[in-house]
């Protein structure tokens, strides 16, 4: 969830490279087959340098809002979402580890 005291870590997911997004979606395990179509191939949405972020509101949380990265499938378009604020802190724990 994002909200204004989470401002830099809104700030964090929106200036992460596409390619530090794809390589963390798929370290993650979100490269398997479509479990629709058996396609084994997924289109990371983005724009220019940047993974597109879909903002979801709470309904029941007026002003909150969940944020996503999501791959649609390349052969049926079916789609998955994955936690923004969760890849953003696995990108970071593994720059620590690697510090
Ligand atoms: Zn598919």
């Amino acid at each position: 969830m994002i909200d204004k005291p989470e401002e830099e870590r809104a700030n964090a997911i929106l200036a992460l490279p596409l390619e530090k997004v794809m390589a963390a979606v798929t370290h993650m395990g979100h490269d398997i087959p479509c479990p629709t179509c058996g396609n084994e191939h997924w289109a990371l949405a983005s724009h220019d340098t940047t993974a597109n972020v879909l903002n979801v509101p709470i309904a029941n949380a007026p002003g909150l809002a969940h944020w996503f990265f999501y791959m649609t499938c390349k052969r049926c378009g079916a789609a998955k979402f994955i936690d923004a604020a969760y890849v953003l802190q696995t990108l970071q724990q593994e720059e620590q580890r690697n510090a």
